[in-house]
């Protein structure tokens, strides 16, 4: 992409009402603009990243064996009569109303509909397990949307729901999810550290939320410092071994790392002190197992091995995609700006030309930004005639990986000069040593 012909609207000034860093750099680097409370635009930038996520998302679910589809934003109101949720759910669901006068209301999630889905084809053990999920906006009324992206209205979440025989068979999905989020978070550059959560009124052990520690994060967190050296790394995974994703929901869970909800200061105590850490942390996932209880108010059985109909032991997983662009940057940035994990940065590298005109300096430019282009990578050139000083700060605050800076002085010399937008270290390199660096 050349920039004298993209859409990146940068923002000179700090907007007054963005109160933590990633909001105010996400609007600085023209990545949303709001549009109502807790409702934004995506501008190109932005855009750009959350489809990266996506696309990581993506493709760990389907390394889980996870089936993708696409369920509406809207839904009838029926549904969530059926499993008492409609009353239940309170002020954060958006209820509309049809011209024929019907209660409609846009998706806080999906159990119901996924039911519904299930109950109407699927009749028979032998078509479990099965694991469906969807990428799509959510709705939900916040009353205190907040923070850009990290607390919207609308806001765009992973959800999947598996569907098992047994409690045994739903545990083993539980893991998966556990196991495929670790690699998901990872890919991101992130650290998300699984903790034990709230059941909310269905009870239970079996869900915990990924927190990203951060000061401006919304949970409380209580954890054993322990648990922050894991690492998933690349190990080799095979998701229907469920001694595997066992063993690694033991070794990522056993230590102790709670919410507020759940914290339990007797049990803490027994942590040595000097591990002992309370912070804060970002939500960006949870996973679920609550057993039968929408297969139970729906009627979602199967016919089991001896004929009988049972109810199918199901789990609920969200990711919170468009959540994770204010994660990763709160996490990640400096003074200057973003500073993007090569797994989510929107262009893979910057080009600066020092002096747009000069017949050499773009020529060079031109031949390094079709050499990446060739090889699949996506660089951002700034063609723009504006100082280098200007070219810089845009190139800081959106936060690239890599910049290569390309003027008339160095190519006399045969180099050009390569930045690390992370350690900010930079060296004179000739153009295709500069090149064999980054891809
Ligand atoms: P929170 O505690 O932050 O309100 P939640 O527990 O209500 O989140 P879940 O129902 O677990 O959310 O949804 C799955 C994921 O969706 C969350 O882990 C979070 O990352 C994301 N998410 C939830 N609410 C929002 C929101 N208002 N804006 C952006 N992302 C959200
Ligand atoms: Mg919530
Ligand atoms: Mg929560
Ligand atoms: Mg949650």
């Amino acid at each position: 992409m050349r920039l004298s012909r993209y859409f990146l609207p940068v923002l000179k000034e700090t907007p007054a009402e963005a109160q933590i860093a990633s909001h105010r750099l996400m609007l600085r680097a023209g990545m949303i603009k709001q549009n109502a409370a807790g409702i934004y635009s995506w501008l190109p930038l932005g855009f750009k990243v959350l489809k990266r996520i996506e696309q990581i998302v993506n493709e760990e679910q389907q390394r889980a064996g996870h089936i993708p589809m696409l369920m509406p934003t809207i839904q009838p109101a029926d549904l969530w009569r059926e499993s008492g949720r409609y009353d239940a759910y309170g002020p954060e669901m958006l209820r509309i109303r049809d011209r024929h006068d019907r209660d409609m209301l846009f998706g806080p999630t999906n159990e119901e509909m996924i039911t519904d889905i299930f109950r109407s084809y699927v009749s028979s053990y032998k078509d479990l397990p099965l694991t469906l999920y969807h990428i799509q906006w959510k709705f939900r009324d916040e009353m205190r949307p907040r923070f850009g992206v990290m607390r919207g209205r609308e806001f765009y979440m992973k959800d999947g729901y598996n569907f098992d025989l047994t409690k045994e068979d739903a545990l083993h999905a539980y893991n998966r999810h556990l196991v495929s989020y670790l690699r998901t978070y990872e890919r991101m550059g992130l650290k998300a550290i699984p903790m034990r959560a709230d059941g909310g009124p269905i009870g239970g052990d079996y869900t915990h939320e990924f927190l990203v520690l951060a000061d401006t994060g919304e949970s409380e967190v209580f954890y054993d410092s322990a648990v922050t050296d894991l690492s998933f790394g690349d190990r080799q995974i095979d998701y229907d071994d469920v001694e595997q994703c066992a063993g690694i929901l033991d070794e990522f869970t056993s230590r102790y790392a709670r919410t507020d909800e759940t914290h339990d200061a007797d049990e803490f105590a027994k942590v040595p002190e000097d591990r002992r850490r309370t912070a804060r942390g970002i939500e960006v996932g949870q996973i679920f197992y609550f057993g039968t209880k929408y297969s139970d108010a729906m009627g979602a059985t199967v016919q089991g091995p001896d004929g009988k109909p049972v109810p199918v032991h199901m789990g609920s997983h969200g990711i919170g995609v468009s959540r994770l662009l204010g994660a990763i940057i709160e996490a990640s940035h400096d003074d200057n700006g973003i500073i993007w994990p090569e797994g989510v940065t929107p262009f893979h590298c910057g080009i600066v030309n020092l002096k747009q005109g000069d017949a050499d300096a773009d020529k060079a430019c031109e031949d390094l930004y079709n050499a990446l282009t060739a090889k699949g990578f996506e660089p951002l050139y700034d063609d723009r005639k504006e100082r280098a000083g200007a070219k810089f700060a845009t190139m800081d605050l959106i936060g690239l990986p890599w910049r290569i800076t390309v003027g008339p002085r160095g190519l006399k010399n045969g180099v050009v000069e390569l930045t690390s937008r992370r350690t900010g270290e930079s060296e004179e390199l000739a153009p295709d040593v500069a090149l064999s660096r980054i891809v």
